[in-house]
């Protein structure tokens, strides 16, 4: 079990990657941990994750009360809660606003269509949860439905939350949806989509199992008619 050291420079390391990536811009993003004794560390608001150091994160319990930190908590504090308590399996989440899955969830659509094996494998698809104002119960709210059979969730008008039982896993998740909402626009501007059928969706959930175990929420995307766009 890594100590409390390791976890604080794990989420320094992958904030990094976060903002070297574009994934996040100003202080945008949060990351967190689940710790034992129900104790989350989190990154602090009005930090660039970029540049945060293993001394400006924050230490909450299950009800959101800072029990260590010199810096606030993240005004987003109550997502991470929600989900943590929603699914036990969960030890790590991330949010940030990569732009083309933002841009999805800011154009009102979901991550839903079975065009990439490997995404379908990993993720099922990415539902498109409603708008919710940051910072307040709201958001929590909004994200409620998917939560329990999802692992990368779009925020309308917002970004994209995802979650795993490591910190590691939690941000490939996050890369994932962004590299499959490139590939996605990508069939949207060549005007046409080519889903995978039924039966390959069928071998694809056969092997995540083989894989994956039943440790993996997500559903399965249904196969859809071929989008033309004229
Ligand atoms: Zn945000």
């Amino acid at each position: 079990m890594p100590t409390e050291r390791k976890y604080k420079e794990e989420i320094v390391r992958y904030g990094r990657m976060l903002h070297e990536r574009c994934f996040v811009a100003a202080m945008d993003g949060n990351l967190s941990v689940r710790l034992k004794g129900d104790r989350i560390l989190v990154t602090p608001t009005c930090v660039s994750k970029g540049a945060m150091r293993p001394g400006d994160l924050v230490i909450v319990d299950v009800e959101g009360r800072q029990l260590s930190g010199r810096r606030n908590v993240t005004s987003e504090i109550g997502m991470h809660l929600l989900i943590y308590r929603m699914r036990p399996d969960v030890a790590a989440i991330v949010h940030a606003h990569p732009p083309t899955a933002t841009g999805f969830a800011a154009a009102g659509m979901a991550l839903t269509e079975p065009l990439v094996c490997e995404v379908v494998m990993g993720l099922g698809c990415i539902p498109l949860a409603r708008y919710g104002t940051p910072g307040t119960s709201e958001l929590a709210q909004t994200l409620e439905p998917y939560v329990a059979d999802y692992d990368a969730i779009l925020m309308s008008n917002h970004g994209v939350v995802t979650y795993g039982d490591t910190l590691e896993h939690a941000y490939m998740k996050m890369e994932t949806v962004e590299h499959f909402a490139q590939i996605a626009l990508v069939t949207h501007l060549l005007g046409r989509q080519q889903p995978l059928e039924k039966v390959d969706i069928e071998k694809l959930l056969t092997a995540r199992s083989k894989y994956f175990g039943a440790k993996i929420a997500a559903a399965m995307p249904l196969p859809r008619a071929p989008l033309k766009v004229s």
